[in-house]
Protein backbone atom coordinates (compact mmCIF):
# COMPACT_ATOMS: atom_id res chain seq x y z
CA UNK A 1 0.00 0.00 0.00
CA UNK A 2 1.29 3.75 -0.64
CA UNK A 3 2.73 5.34 2.51
CA UNK A 4 0.46 7.02 4.25
CA UNK A 5 1.62 6.10 7.59
CA UNK A 6 -1.07 3.33 8.14
CA UNK A 7 -0.23 0.03 8.66
CA UNK A 8 -3.29 -1.59 6.93
CA UNK A 9 -6.46 0.40 5.95
CA UNK A 10 -8.64 -2.48 8.31
CA UNK A 11 -7.30 -3.48 11.72
CA UNK A 12 -9.80 -6.41 12.31
CA UNK A 13 -9.52 -7.88 16.17
CA UNK A 14 -10.55 -11.24 16.12
CA UNK A 15 -10.23 -14.45 14.23
CA UNK A 16 -13.25 -15.82 14.67
CA UNK A 17 -16.02 -17.21 11.77
CA UNK A 18 -16.63 -13.04 11.84
CA UNK A 19 -13.44 -11.56 11.57
CA UNK A 20 -11.98 -13.90 9.13
CA UNK A 21 -14.98 -13.40 6.94
CA UNK A 22 -15.10 -10.13 6.67
CA UNK A 23 -11.40 -9.86 5.73
CA UNK A 24 -11.55 -12.04 2.96
CA UNK A 25 -14.43 -9.42 1.82
CA UNK A 26 -12.37 -6.79 2.43
CA UNK A 27 -9.49 -8.50 0.44
CA UNK A 28 -11.51 -9.53 -2.81
CA UNK A 29 -12.50 -5.50 -2.67
CA UNK A 30 -8.95 -3.95 -2.50
CA UNK A 31 -8.40 -3.09 0.52
CA UNK A 32 -5.18 -3.94 3.06
CA UNK A 33 -6.42 -5.85 5.81
CA UNK A 34 -4.70 -7.30 9.33
CA UNK A 35 -6.45 -9.60 11.69
CA UNK A 36 -5.04 -9.15 15.11
CA UNK A 37 -5.55 -12.26 17.06
CA UNK A 38 -5.25 -12.80 21.09
CA UNK A 39 -4.90 -16.44 20.68
CA UNK A 40 -1.47 -17.86 19.63
CA UNK A 41 -3.27 -21.06 17.34
CA UNK A 42 -6.94 -22.01 16.58
CA UNK A 43 -8.49 -23.29 20.06
CA UNK A 44 -10.14 -26.42 17.80
CA UNK A 45 -13.16 -25.92 20.21
CA UNK A 46 -16.69 -27.13 18.75
CA UNK A 47 -18.55 -24.74 19.35
CA UNK A 48 -21.07 -23.79 16.79
CA UNK A 49 -22.31 -27.11 15.00
CA UNK A 50 -23.86 -26.11 11.76
CA UNK A 51 -24.54 -23.38 9.08
CA UNK A 52 -27.90 -22.58 7.52
CA UNK A 53 -29.29 -21.59 3.86
CA UNK A 54 -28.41 -18.23 3.76
CA UNK A 55 -25.04 -19.00 5.05
CA UNK A 56 -24.34 -21.35 2.40
CA UNK A 57 -25.30 -19.30 -0.32
CA UNK A 58 -23.21 -16.44 0.94
CA UNK A 59 -20.38 -18.39 0.45
CA UNK A 60 -21.44 -20.14 -2.62
CA UNK A 61 -22.06 -15.96 -4.05
CA UNK A 62 -18.14 -16.19 -3.29
CA UNK A 63 -17.20 -19.64 -5.02
CA UNK A 64 -16.14 -21.38 -2.00
CA UNK A 65 -19.31 -23.20 -0.70
CA UNK A 66 -17.37 -26.89 -1.85
CA UNK A 67 -15.12 -26.55 0.66
CA UNK A 68 -17.47 -26.37 3.33
CA UNK A 69 -20.11 -28.70 1.90
CA UNK A 70 -16.88 -31.47 1.55
CA UNK A 71 -16.92 -31.57 5.56
CA UNK A 72 -20.05 -30.86 6.59
CA UNK A 73 -23.24 -33.39 6.36
CA UNK A 74 -27.02 -31.57 5.27
CA UNK A 75 -29.64 -32.17 7.63
CA UNK A 76 -33.14 -33.22 6.34
CA UNK A 77 -34.40 -31.21 9.18
CA UNK A 78 -34.14 -27.87 11.11
CA UNK A 79 -35.70 -26.91 14.54
CA UNK A 80 -37.12 -24.14 16.39
CA UNK A 81 -36.85 -24.49 19.91
CA UNK A 82 -36.11 -28.53 19.16
CA UNK A 83 -39.52 -28.43 17.09
CA UNK A 84 -38.85 -29.74 13.66
CA UNK A 85 -38.78 -27.40 10.81
CA UNK A 86 -38.92 -28.33 7.41
CA UNK A 87 -37.55 -27.07 4.61
CA UNK A 88 -38.66 -25.92 0.65
CA UNK A 89 -36.59 -26.99 -2.07
CA UNK A 90 -37.68 -23.86 -4.48
CA UNK A 91 -36.68 -21.32 -1.99
CA UNK A 92 -32.74 -22.03 -1.88
CA UNK A 93 -30.66 -23.75 -3.62
CA UNK A 94 -29.50 -25.21 -0.31
CA UNK A 95 -32.40 -26.13 1.61
CA UNK A 96 -30.81 -27.71 4.71
CA UNK A 97 -28.90 -27.05 7.39
CA UNK A 98 -24.73 -28.23 7.28
CA UNK A 99 -23.69 -29.59 10.06
CA UNK A 100 -20.34 -28.75 10.07
CA UNK A 101 -18.20 -27.99 13.49
CA UNK A 102 -17.37 -24.13 13.95
CA UNK A 103 -13.61 -25.80 14.24
CA UNK A 104 -13.81 -26.56 10.73
CA UNK A 105 -15.23 -23.52 9.35
CA UNK A 106 -12.48 -21.41 10.83
CA UNK A 107 -10.11 -23.29 9.49
CA UNK A 108 -11.71 -23.06 5.89
CA UNK A 109 -12.09 -19.40 6.44
CA UNK A 110 -8.25 -18.78 7.34
CA UNK A 111 -7.01 -21.01 4.23
CA UNK A 112 -9.64 -18.61 2.12
CA UNK A 113 -7.92 -15.51 3.67
CA UNK A 114 -4.74 -16.50 3.79
CA UNK A 115 -4.92 -17.38 -0.17
CA UNK A 116 -6.36 -13.77 -0.68
CA UNK A 117 -3.82 -12.38 1.12
CA UNK A 118 -4.99 -11.25 4.61
CA UNK A 119 -1.98 -10.74 7.51
CA UNK A 120 -3.60 -12.83 10.42
CA UNK A 121 -1.48 -11.50 13.29
CA UNK A 122 -1.62 -14.22 16.16
CA UNK A 123 -0.83 -13.43 19.93
CA UNK A 124 -1.98 -10.06 19.50
CA UNK A 125 -4.60 -8.88 22.14
CA UNK A 126 -5.80 -5.20 21.83
CA UNK A 127 -5.37 -3.31 24.70
CA UNK A 128 -5.89 0.23 24.18
CA UNK A 129 -7.54 2.25 20.80
CA UNK A 130 -7.07 5.72 19.90
CA UNK A 131 -9.09 7.32 17.76
CA UNK A 132 -8.65 11.04 15.67
CA UNK A 133 -9.68 12.09 12.24
CA UNK A 134 -7.84 10.34 9.93
CA UNK A 135 -7.29 6.57 11.97
CA UNK A 136 -7.20 4.82 14.51
CA UNK A 137 -4.55 4.06 16.81
CA UNK A 138 -4.62 -0.15 17.66
CA UNK A 139 -2.27 -1.12 21.09
CA UNK A 140 -1.51 -4.31 21.19
CA UNK A 141 0.20 -6.63 23.81
CA UNK A 142 -0.40 -8.05 27.63
CA UNK A 143 1.02 -8.75 30.24
CA UNK A 144 3.13 -11.68 28.50
CA UNK A 145 3.41 -9.87 25.56
CA UNK A 146 5.94 -7.17 23.80
CA UNK A 147 3.53 -3.94 23.39
CA UNK A 148 2.68 -2.92 19.55
CA UNK A 149 0.79 -1.15 17.97
CA UNK A 150 -0.53 -1.02 14.42
CA UNK A 151 -2.62 2.31 12.73
CA UNK A 152 -5.58 2.01 10.71
CA UNK A 153 -8.00 4.02 9.18
CA UNK A 154 -10.71 1.80 10.48
CA UNK A 155 -10.85 -0.79 13.32
CA UNK A 156 -13.18 -3.54 13.42
CA UNK A 157 -14.32 -5.44 16.79
CA UNK A 158 -15.17 -8.58 15.91
CA UNK A 159 -13.55 -9.71 19.02
CA UNK A 160 -16.59 -11.42 20.35
CA UNK A 161 -19.33 -11.78 23.27
CA UNK A 162 -16.76 -9.87 25.46
CA UNK A 163 -15.17 -7.65 23.40
CA UNK A 164 -12.55 -5.29 24.19
CA UNK A 165 -13.07 -3.27 21.52
CA UNK A 166 -17.18 -2.40 22.24
CA UNK A 167 -15.77 -1.79 25.73
CA UNK A 168 -12.50 0.75 25.31
CA UNK A 169 -14.90 2.52 22.48
CA UNK A 170 -17.96 3.31 25.38
CA UNK A 171 -20.52 1.34 22.92
CA UNK A 172 -23.54 0.11 25.54
CA UNK A 173 -24.57 -3.21 25.35
CA UNK A 174 -28.17 -3.12 26.90
CA UNK A 175 -29.88 -6.56 27.13
CA UNK A 176 -31.30 -8.75 29.40
CA UNK A 177 -29.36 -11.32 32.09
CA UNK A 178 -28.60 -14.73 32.08
CA UNK A 179 -31.67 -17.09 33.84
CA UNK A 180 -30.50 -20.29 33.00
CA UNK A 181 -27.06 -22.36 32.84
CA UNK A 182 -26.02 -24.38 29.99
CA UNK A 183 -22.89 -27.04 30.07
CA UNK A 184 -21.19 -28.23 26.54
CA UNK A 185 -18.64 -30.98 26.74
CA UNK A 186 -17.11 -32.86 23.82
CA UNK A 187 -17.01 -36.49 25.24
CA UNK A 188 -17.19 -40.27 24.99
CA UNK A 189 -20.79 -41.26 26.22
CA UNK A 190 -20.30 -45.18 25.73
CA UNK A 191 -23.90 -46.29 27.74
CA UNK A 192 -25.96 -43.78 25.69
CA UNK A 193 -29.00 -46.39 24.92
CA UNK A 194 -28.94 -46.96 21.54
CA UNK A 195 -32.62 -45.44 20.69
CA UNK A 196 -31.76 -42.31 21.71
CA UNK A 197 -32.52 -39.58 19.95
CA UNK A 198 -30.88 -36.06 19.87
CA UNK A 199 -32.68 -33.97 22.54
CA UNK A 200 -34.63 -34.70 25.38
CA UNK A 201 -36.45 -32.76 27.89
CA UNK A 202 -36.99 -33.85 32.22
CA UNK A 203 -38.24 -32.42 35.08
CA UNK A 204 -35.15 -31.13 35.65
CA UNK A 205 -34.25 -29.39 32.21
CA UNK A 206 -32.90 -30.85 28.61
CA UNK A 207 -29.98 -32.73 27.33
CA UNK A 208 -28.91 -33.55 24.16
CA UNK A 209 -26.17 -35.72 22.32
CA UNK A 210 -25.47 -35.06 19.31
CA UNK A 211 -22.50 -37.54 17.22
CA UNK A 212 -20.24 -35.82 15.53
CA UNK A 213 -17.85 -38.50 14.81
CA UNK A 214 -18.20 -42.37 15.76
CA UNK A 215 -18.09 -42.79 19.43
CA UNK A 216 -17.95 -39.04 20.06
CA UNK A 217 -21.10 -36.98 21.47
CA UNK A 218 -21.42 -33.43 22.15
CA UNK A 219 -23.30 -33.03 24.85
CA UNK A 220 -25.16 -30.11 25.86
CA UNK A 221 -27.57 -30.23 29.55
CA UNK A 222 -29.46 -26.76 30.28
CA UNK A 223 -30.37 -26.07 33.71
CA UNK A 224 -33.41 -23.31 34.20
CA UNK A 225 -33.48 -20.27 36.97
CA UNK A 226 -29.89 -21.72 38.07
CA UNK A 227 -27.38 -19.01 37.05
CA UNK A 228 -23.60 -19.55 37.55
CA UNK A 229 -21.18 -17.17 37.13
CA UNK A 230 -19.36 -17.63 33.66
CA UNK A 231 -16.02 -17.32 34.96
CA UNK A 232 -16.30 -19.84 37.05
CA UNK A 233 -14.16 -22.70 36.02
CA UNK A 234 -15.83 -25.57 33.97
CA UNK A 235 -15.35 -28.93 35.10
CA UNK A 236 -15.81 -32.59 33.73
CA UNK A 237 -17.48 -33.09 36.98
CA UNK A 238 -19.79 -30.29 36.94
CA UNK A 239 -21.03 -31.48 33.48
CA UNK A 240 -21.05 -35.17 34.52
CA UNK A 241 -23.05 -34.04 37.96
CA UNK A 242 -25.62 -31.98 35.62
CA UNK A 243 -25.97 -34.92 32.99
CA UNK A 244 -27.12 -37.18 36.20
CA UNK A 245 -29.13 -34.02 37.24
CA UNK A 246 -31.09 -34.06 34.44
CA UNK A 247 -31.07 -36.89 32.46
CA UNK A 248 -30.50 -39.71 36.07
CA UNK A 249 -27.22 -40.95 34.01
CA UNK A 250 -24.12 -39.60 32.84
CA UNK A 251 -23.92 -42.84 30.10
CA UNK A 252 -20.37 -43.43 31.10
CA UNK A 253 -19.14 -39.58 30.02
CA UNK A 254 -15.43 -39.72 29.69
CA UNK A 255 -12.52 -38.43 28.18
CA UNK A 256 -13.30 -34.61 27.20
CA UNK A 257 -11.96 -32.65 24.24
CA UNK A 258 -13.77 -29.43 25.38
CA UNK A 259 -15.84 -28.20 27.93
CA UNK A 260 -17.41 -24.56 28.27
CA UNK A 261 -20.85 -23.11 29.80
CA UNK A 262 -23.04 -20.50 27.94
CA UNK A 263 -26.25 -19.22 29.48
CA UNK A 264 -29.89 -17.08 27.66
CA UNK A 265 -27.92 -13.50 28.54
CA UNK A 266 -28.91 -11.44 25.63
CA UNK A 267 -27.50 -8.01 24.27
CA UNK A 268 -27.04 -6.13 21.64
CA UNK A 269 -24.44 -2.99 21.01
CA UNK A 270 -26.96 0.28 21.18
CA UNK A 271 -24.43 1.24 18.03
CA UNK A 272 -22.65 -0.93 15.28
CA UNK A 273 -20.48 2.05 14.75
CA UNK A 274 -18.62 4.41 16.50
CA UNK A 275 -16.42 7.46 14.00
CA UNK A 276 -13.55 4.48 13.01
CA UNK A 277 -14.34 1.79 14.90
CA UNK A 278 -17.04 -0.49 14.30
CA UNK A 279 -19.00 -4.01 15.65
CA UNK A 280 -19.65 -7.08 13.78
CA UNK A 281 -20.88 -10.45 15.13
CA UNK A 282 -20.84 -11.35 18.99
CA UNK A 283 -19.04 -8.40 19.64
CA UNK A 284 -22.43 -6.67 18.55
CA UNK A 285 -25.03 -9.12 19.83
CA UNK A 286 -25.26 -12.33 21.96
CA UNK A 287 -28.23 -14.51 23.03
CA UNK A 288 -28.86 -18.25 23.64
CA UNK A 289 -27.54 -20.57 20.54
CA UNK A 290 -30.86 -21.57 20.09
CA UNK A 291 -31.38 -22.52 16.32
CA UNK A 292 -27.90 -22.06 15.73
CA UNK A 293 -28.37 -18.75 14.82
CA UNK A 294 -24.73 -16.44 15.71
CA UNK A 295 -21.80 -17.65 13.92
CA UNK A 296 -24.56 -16.71 10.75
CA UNK A 297 -25.47 -13.85 11.56
CA UNK A 298 -21.68 -12.92 12.10
CA UNK A 299 -20.43 -14.34 8.63
CA UNK A 300 -23.83 -12.19 7.22
CA UNK A 301 -22.45 -9.01 9.39
CA UNK A 302 -19.36 -9.39 8.08
CA UNK A 303 -21.25 -9.70 4.24
CA UNK A 304 -23.20 -6.72 4.27
CA UNK A 305 -19.99 -4.28 5.73
CA UNK A 306 -17.30 -5.68 4.17
CA UNK A 307 -18.20 -3.78 0.84
CA UNK A 308 -18.94 -0.64 2.13
CA UNK A 309 -16.00 -0.12 4.34
CA UNK A 310 -13.81 -1.08 1.37
CA UNK A 311 -15.47 1.53 -1.00
CA UNK A 312 -15.08 4.39 1.72
CA UNK A 313 -11.43 3.05 2.80
CA UNK A 314 -10.22 3.46 -0.96
CA UNK A 315 -12.19 6.61 -2.03
CA UNK A 316 -14.92 4.90 -3.94
CA UNK A 317 -18.38 6.55 -1.42
CA UNK A 318 -18.98 8.93 1.11
CA UNK A 319 -18.00 7.69 4.88
CA UNK A 320 -22.39 7.95 5.27
CA UNK A 321 -22.30 4.41 3.32
CA UNK A 322 -21.12 2.95 6.58
CA UNK A 323 -24.72 4.60 8.54
CA UNK A 324 -25.91 1.95 6.84
CA UNK A 325 -24.47 -1.01 7.85
CA UNK A 326 -26.10 -0.23 11.16
CA UNK A 327 -29.61 0.25 9.57
CA UNK A 328 -29.53 -2.91 8.30
CA UNK A 329 -27.96 -5.00 10.89
CA UNK A 330 -29.20 -3.77 14.15
CA UNK A 331 -32.55 -4.63 13.12
CA UNK A 332 -31.57 -8.43 12.24
CA UNK A 333 -30.23 -8.80 15.49
CA UNK A 334 -32.83 -7.51 17.49
CA UNK A 335 -34.97 -10.20 15.54
CA UNK A 336 -32.40 -13.29 16.53
CA UNK A 337 -32.57 -11.97 20.19
CA UNK A 338 -36.45 -11.82 20.26
CA UNK A 339 -36.73 -15.27 18.60
CA UNK A 340 -34.06 -17.09 20.79
CA UNK A 341 -35.46 -15.51 24.16
CA UNK A 342 -38.79 -17.10 22.51
CA UNK A 343 -36.44 -20.57 22.07
CA UNK A 344 -35.30 -20.14 25.78
CA UNK A 345 -39.48 -19.47 27.01
CA UNK A 346 -40.44 -22.83 25.21
CA UNK A 347 -37.48 -24.95 26.54
CA UNK A 348 -38.50 -24.58 30.07
CA UNK A 349 -39.41 -27.17 32.23
CA UNK A 350 -42.49 -27.66 33.58
CA UNK A 351 -46.16 -28.68 32.52
CA UNK A 352 -47.27 -24.67 31.46
CA UNK A 353 -44.06 -25.03 28.94
CA UNK A 354 -45.21 -28.62 27.76
CA UNK A 355 -48.43 -27.45 27.35
CA UNK A 356 -47.45 -24.54 25.32
CA UNK A 357 -44.81 -26.89 23.38
CA UNK A 358 -47.75 -29.06 22.48
CA UNK A 359 -50.17 -25.69 21.60
CA UNK A 360 -47.19 -24.83 19.34
CA UNK A 361 -45.74 -27.41 17.40
CA UNK A 362 -49.32 -28.09 16.62
CA UNK A 363 -49.42 -24.87 14.37
CA UNK A 364 -46.17 -25.52 13.10
CA UNK A 365 -47.63 -28.84 10.91
CA UNK A 366 -49.06 -25.46 9.45
CA UNK A 367 -47.15 -24.54 6.08
CA UNK A 368 -47.14 -20.65 6.55
CA UNK A 369 -45.94 -21.18 10.54
CA UNK A 370 -43.45 -23.90 9.72
CA UNK A 371 -42.41 -21.16 6.39
CA UNK A 372 -42.28 -17.85 8.38
CA UNK A 373 -39.92 -19.81 10.93
CA UNK A 374 -38.05 -21.66 8.85
CA UNK A 375 -37.23 -18.18 6.69
CA UNK A 376 -36.97 -16.51 10.50
CA UNK A 377 -33.65 -19.07 11.21
CA UNK A 378 -31.78 -19.49 7.69
CA UNK A 379 -32.27 -15.83 7.31
CA UNK A 380 -33.46 -16.08 3.40
CA UNK A 381 -36.26 -13.36 3.99
CA UNK A 382 -34.45 -10.28 5.34
CA UNK A 383 -35.30 -7.36 3.35
CA UNK A 384 -33.45 -4.20 3.92
CA UNK A 385 -34.61 -0.74 3.42
CA UNK A 386 -33.79 -0.22 0.36
CA UNK A 387 -35.29 2.77 -1.88
CA UNK A 388 -37.90 1.54 -4.59
CA UNK A 389 -41.15 -0.91 -4.29
CA UNK A 390 -39.87 -3.86 -6.52
CA UNK A 391 -40.86 -6.89 -4.74
CA UNK A 392 -37.03 -7.80 -5.27
CA UNK A 393 -35.81 -4.57 -3.61
CA UNK A 394 -33.99 -4.94 -0.63
CA UNK A 395 -34.12 -8.85 -0.60
CA UNK A 396 -31.28 -11.30 -1.62
CA UNK A 397 -31.54 -11.93 -5.19
CA UNK A 398 -32.92 -15.65 -6.28
CA UNK A 399 -29.88 -17.86 -7.62
CA UNK A 400 -31.65 -17.74 -11.10
CA UNK A 401 -30.04 -19.87 -13.57
CA UNK A 402 -29.08 -17.55 -16.92
CA UNK A 403 -27.77 -18.24 -19.99
CA UNK A 404 -25.17 -15.28 -21.02
CA UNK A 405 -23.67 -15.01 -24.81
CA UNK A 406 -20.73 -17.01 -22.66
CA UNK A 407 -22.90 -19.71 -21.72
CA UNK A 408 -25.09 -21.13 -19.07
CA UNK A 409 -24.63 -19.36 -15.28
CA UNK A 410 -26.13 -18.91 -12.56
CA UNK A 411 -27.33 -15.62 -10.87
CA UNK A 412 -24.79 -16.18 -7.43
CA UNK A 413 -22.16 -17.13 -9.71
CA UNK A 414 -21.89 -13.58 -10.94
CA UNK A 415 -20.94 -12.76 -7.41
CA UNK A 416 -17.58 -14.52 -6.86
CA UNK A 417 -15.45 -11.37 -7.39
CA UNK A 418 -17.41 -9.41 -4.39
CA UNK A 419 -18.60 -6.38 -6.84
CA UNK A 420 -22.18 -5.31 -7.66
CA UNK A 421 -23.34 -6.13 -10.54
CA UNK A 422 -25.75 -4.46 -13.09
CA UNK A 423 -27.70 -7.82 -14.77
CA UNK A 424 -29.69 -6.50 -18.00
CA UNK A 425 -32.08 -9.00 -18.70
CA UNK A 426 -33.73 -7.32 -21.67
CA UNK A 427 -31.23 -6.17 -23.40
CA UNK A 428 -31.91 -2.56 -22.57
CA UNK A 429 -29.69 0.50 -24.19
CA UNK A 430 -31.26 2.44 -21.51
CA UNK A 431 -29.76 0.66 -18.87
CA UNK A 432 -26.36 0.43 -20.29
CA UNK A 433 -26.08 4.09 -21.34
CA UNK A 434 -26.77 4.74 -17.66
CA UNK A 435 -24.42 1.89 -16.43
CA UNK A 436 -21.56 3.84 -18.74
CA UNK A 437 -20.87 6.03 -15.84
CA UNK A 438 -20.11 3.40 -12.99
CA UNK A 439 -18.25 0.85 -15.55
CA UNK A 440 -15.33 0.75 -13.14
CA UNK A 441 -17.01 -0.41 -10.37
CA UNK A 442 -20.43 -1.97 -11.32
CA UNK A 443 -20.17 -4.97 -13.75
CA UNK A 444 -22.96 -4.75 -16.45
CA UNK A 445 -24.13 -8.42 -17.30
CA UNK A 446 -26.56 -9.17 -20.37
CA UNK A 447 -28.30 -12.12 -19.71
CA UNK A 448 -31.35 -14.32 -20.09
CA UNK A 449 -33.69 -16.02 -17.60
CA UNK A 450 -34.12 -19.45 -18.01
CA UNK A 451 -37.32 -18.92 -16.06
CA UNK A 452 -40.12 -16.63 -16.33
CA UNK A 453 -41.54 -16.44 -12.30
CA UNK A 454 -38.37 -16.33 -9.41
CA UNK A 455 -39.10 -17.27 -6.10
CA UNK A 456 -39.12 -15.06 -3.34
CA UNK A 457 -38.74 -16.31 0.13
CA UNK A 458 -41.53 -14.86 2.09
CA UNK A 459 -43.20 -13.41 -0.84
CA UNK A 460 -43.76 -16.30 -3.31
CA UNK A 461 -43.00 -16.56 -7.44
CA UNK A 462 -42.57 -12.93 -8.51
CA UNK A 463 -42.25 -12.17 -12.68
CA UNK A 464 -38.52 -12.49 -13.36
CA UNK A 465 -37.69 -8.42 -13.44
CA UNK A 466 -36.16 -7.03 -16.57
CA UNK A 467 -32.86 -5.45 -15.04
CA UNK A 468 -31.34 -5.23 -11.63
CA UNK A 469 -28.77 -3.77 -9.70
CA UNK A 470 -26.97 -6.66 -6.95
CA UNK A 471 -24.58 -5.15 -4.66
CA UNK A 472 -22.13 -7.37 -3.46
CA UNK A 473 -23.50 -8.89 -0.43
CA UNK A 474 -26.56 -10.08 -2.94
CA UNK A 475 -28.62 -7.84 -1.97
CA UNK A 476 -31.36 -6.14 -4.71
CA UNK A 477 -30.58 -1.98 -4.69
CA UNK A 478 -32.67 -1.71 -7.41
CA UNK A 479 -34.93 -3.31 -10.10
CA UNK A 480 -36.92 -2.80 -13.08
CA UNK A 481 -39.95 -5.41 -13.91
CA UNK A 482 -41.07 -6.22 -17.71
CA UNK A 483 -44.11 -4.20 -18.06
CA UNK A 484 -42.73 -0.60 -18.09
CA UNK A 485 -39.83 1.28 -19.15
CA UNK A 486 -36.89 0.90 -16.39
CA UNK A 487 -36.82 4.46 -14.36
CA UNK A 488 -33.08 5.41 -15.04
CA UNK A 489 -33.48 8.58 -12.96
CA UNK A 490 -34.34 5.67 -10.11
CA UNK A 491 -31.50 3.44 -11.19
CA UNK A 492 -29.06 6.53 -11.35
CA UNK A 493 -29.69 7.54 -7.27
CA UNK A 494 -29.21 3.48 -6.75
CA UNK A 495 -25.82 3.44 -8.33
CA UNK A 496 -24.85 6.78 -6.91
CA UNK A 497 -26.43 5.57 -3.22
CA UNK A 498 -24.33 2.61 -2.63
CA UNK A 499 -21.59 2.94 -5.14
CA UNK A 500 -20.27 6.85 -5.94
CA UNK A 501 -20.74 9.37 -7.91
CA UNK A 502 -20.39 8.69 -11.65
CA UNK A 503 -17.17 8.99 -13.37
CA UNK A 504 -16.50 12.12 -14.85
CA UNK A 505 -17.05 12.45 -18.47
C1 LIG B 1 -22.93 -24.22 22.38
C2 LIG B 1 -22.96 -23.27 21.25
C3 LIG B 1 -23.50 -23.70 20.07
C4 LIG B 1 -23.58 -22.82 19.01
N1 LIG B 1 -24.12 -23.25 17.86
C5 LIG B 1 -24.22 -22.41 16.82
C6 LIG B 1 -24.72 -22.86 15.55
O1 LIG B 1 -25.04 -24.04 15.37
N2 LIG B 1 -24.80 -21.96 14.55
C7 LIG B 1 -24.44 -20.66 14.72
O2 LIG B 1 -24.59 -19.88 13.78
N3 LIG B 1 -23.92 -20.22 15.89
C8 LIG B 1 -23.80 -21.05 16.93
N4 LIG B 1 -23.23 -20.61 18.09
C9 LIG B 1 -22.76 -19.23 18.21
C10 LIG B 1 -21.35 -19.07 17.62
O3 LIG B 1 -20.44 -19.94 18.25
C11 LIG B 1 -20.90 -17.61 17.77
O4 LIG B 1 -21.94 -16.76 17.39
C12 LIG B 1 -19.65 -17.33 16.91
O5 LIG B 1 -18.52 -17.95 17.46
C13 LIG B 1 -19.39 -15.83 16.81
O6 LIG B 1 -18.27 -15.62 16.00
P1 LIG B 1 -17.40 -14.31 16.17
O7 LIG B 1 -16.29 -14.45 15.18
O8 LIG B 1 -18.28 -13.13 16.12
O9 LIG B 1 -16.80 -14.37 17.65
P2 LIG B 1 -15.84 -15.45 18.29
O10 LIG B 1 -16.04 -16.78 17.67
O11 LIG B 1 -16.03 -15.34 19.76
O12 LIG B 1 -14.38 -14.97 17.91
C14 LIG B 1 -13.79 -13.85 18.54
C15 LIG B 1 -12.28 -13.94 18.38
O13 LIG B 1 -11.70 -12.76 18.91
C16 LIG B 1 -10.56 -13.08 19.69
N5 LIG B 1 -10.37 -11.98 20.66
C17 LIG B 1 -11.11 -11.70 21.75
N6 LIG B 1 -10.65 -10.60 22.37
C18 LIG B 1 -9.60 -10.17 21.65
C19 LIG B 1 -8.71 -9.06 21.77
N7 LIG B 1 -8.80 -8.16 22.77
N8 LIG B 1 -7.72 -8.91 20.85
C20 LIG B 1 -7.59 -9.80 19.82
N9 LIG B 1 -8.40 -10.87 19.67
C21 LIG B 1 -9.40 -11.04 20.56
C22 LIG B 1 -10.95 -14.41 20.32
O14 LIG B 1 -9.80 -15.13 20.76
C23 LIG B 1 -11.67 -15.09 19.17
O15 LIG B 1 -10.79 -15.82 18.34
C24 LIG B 1 -23.11 -21.49 19.15
C25 LIG B 1 -22.54 -21.08 20.35
C26 LIG B 1 -22.46 -21.97 21.39
C27 LIG B 1 -21.83 -21.52 22.66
Amino acid sequence: MEDTGMDADVVIAGAGPTGLMLACELRLAGADVVVVEQLAQRTGESRAGGIHSRTLEVLDQRGVLDRFLAEGAPQPVGHFSALYLDFDESESRHPYPLMILQSAIERLLEEWATELGVRVRRSSEVSGIHQDETGVRVELGTADTAPATLRARYLVGCDGGRSTVRKLSGIDFPGTEATMTALIGDVELPDLPEDYVWVRRTPSGDYSAIAFEPGWYRVITSEYDRVVDRDEPVTLEQLRESLVRVAGSDFGMHSPRWISRFNDAARQAAQYRKGRVLLAGDAAHIHFPAGGQGLNMGVQDAVNLGWKLASVVLGRAPESLLDSYHAERHPVGERVLHNTRAQSALARPGAATDALREVFGSLMVFDDVNRHLRHMLTALDIRYPVDGDHLLAGRRVPDADLKTPDGATRVHELLHAARPVLLDLRGSAEVAAVAAGWSDRVDLVGARSEDDFWPVPAVGEIPAPAALLIRPDGHVAWASTTDTPPDTAALRTSLTTWFGPARQG
